[in-house]
């Protein structure tokens, strides 16, 4: 859009010429950050909504990440898991303390690992108990995200992201989200091993679980003897206003799948496990190379400690009102949004039918005006800062808003 420099110009280039073209990023070199604003290579500022997609939730260069990281950096950058080191222990130890639920962890490197993991682990609990392969069926959810390998994509329940991928792994049955009377009948089927759900889907269009939807879910597989899965990878690590999102449901789920913000920025993944299924997989059951890698956790130690702290979750609170009373007062005068939804510093703003399908649109706009956010589907913007997000950043990221918002209003 406005790479006008040439050696900007021509760093796009390589990307167009040598990336499998997967991607469509904005023309914007980045270069550097701090706290809550990124530079480009050209040396414009951006105010950052969208936190590396819900990544970056202590910001940039957040002095304890990077001292923890160095740190870890001068002593040992990886032991593979033939060997231990102290900081994936504690942090296995401090996410177990952490959840209220959880008695085992498994480390991985993203969150589609995470629920890969999660996906095996109902798979072999559902063996153990002696069920027959086609009675270990996954319930998940439609505009739901879960990842990207085969299995991950499968639970998906989103056709543009399984297309052309066939033949899928089977086992999988989707739902209308928040449908409770379609689950009680997929139940009633017999098969269900698991239910597998986001308490706010992200990518999906950032929609909320609807109240007593999750305990209504916890009660059904309790009834049926299933698992319940939470995938927190975007709602977890304090993004909507507790460091679960599941609290504020009310329901203890069996699995937590965990990435996203866990690492700040640095590459990592969990699987939690509650007493039902922690001893399901033993010796050889799973694995991985880089999981539990001493520097990733070494960052994610300290990631959690600061994203479960009452002043950083009042944080949320605040900037969450800040901005819905800011997406709010800019409405009111250019009537874009049908509505603002979402739970603390994930919110996502729904375009009206005037505006339907102009997201990736309004975000050009954004970028133009000194502002990174995000979409949630072609029809809703999505907003998830860093979570210790100023007054002050926060005031002049709605500002930038409104400029690029009137700039799109105008046409
Ligand atoms: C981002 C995301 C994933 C996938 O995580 P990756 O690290 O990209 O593999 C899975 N589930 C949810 C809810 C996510 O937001």
């Amino acid at each position: 859009m406005h790479a006008q420099d040439p050696s900007a110009q021509s760093l796009i280039d390589l990307g167009k010429r040598y990336w499998l073209p997967v991607y469509r990023p904005r023309d914007v070199v980045l270069d550097h950050g701090k706290g809550a604003r990124v530079w480009d290579t050209q040396g414009r500022d951006y105010v950052d909504f969208g936190a590396g997609i819900a990544v970056n939730a202590l910001g940039h260069q957040d002095p304890d990440l990077l001292e923890a990281l160095t740190t870890q950096a001068h002593k040992l950058w990886h032991t593979s898991n033939v060997f231990y080191s102290e900081p994936p222990l504690r942090l296995a130890e401090e996410l177990v303390s952490a959840s209220g639920f959880a008695e085992r962890v498994f480390l991985c490197n993203s969150g589609t690992e995470a629920n890969e993991a999660a996906i095996k682990l109902v798979r072999k609990w559902a063996s153990s108990q002696g069920r027959a392969a086609d009675k270990r069926v996954i319930v998940t959810f439609r505009g739901s995200f879960h990842g990207r390998t085969l299995a991950a994509v499968t639970a998906t329940a989103q056709p543009k992201y399984q297309e052309g991928y066939e033949p899928l792994p089977g086992g999988f049955r989707y739902l209308d989200f928040n449908d409770v009377p379609a689950l009680e009948a997929a139940f009633a089927q017999g098969d269900v091993a698991a239910v597998m759900l986001e308490p706010v889907q992200g990518e999906g269009g950032v929609l909320p679980a609807a109240p007593g939807f999750v305990q209504r879910v916890r009660e059904l597989c309790d009834q049926y003897n299933a698992l319940l899965v939470l995938d927190e990878i975007q709602s977890g690590m304090g993004r909507t206003g507790t460091l679960f999102a599941y609290v504020q449901d009310g329901a203890k789920p069996d699995i937590v799948t965990l990435a996203k913000a866990l690492g700040c920025g640095f590459p990592i993944g969990a699987m939690l496990a509650g007493p039902k299924v922690a001893e399901v997989m033993q010796f050889g059951a799973h694995g991985t190379t880089f999981g539990g890698n001493p520097l990733a956790a070494a960052v994610a130690r300290v990631a959690l400690r600061k994203l479960s702290s009452p002043e950083l979750l009042a944080n949320v609170a605040r900037q969450s009102q800040a901005l819905r009373d800011g997406l709010a007062r800019i409405n009111a005068s250019l009537s874009l949004f049908d509505e603002v939804r979402g739970r603390g510093l994930m919110l996502g703003a729904v375009l009206n039918e005037a505006n339907k399908g102009k997201a990736g649109t309004i975000l050009d706009h954004a970028a133009a005006h000194g502002l990174l956010v995000l979409q949630a589907g072609p029809d809703v913007l999505r907003f998830v800062p860093a979570l210790n997000i100023s007054d002050e950043d926060l005031a002049e990221g709605l500002s930038r808003l409104e400029a690029a918002l009137r700039g799109f209003a105008e046409g």
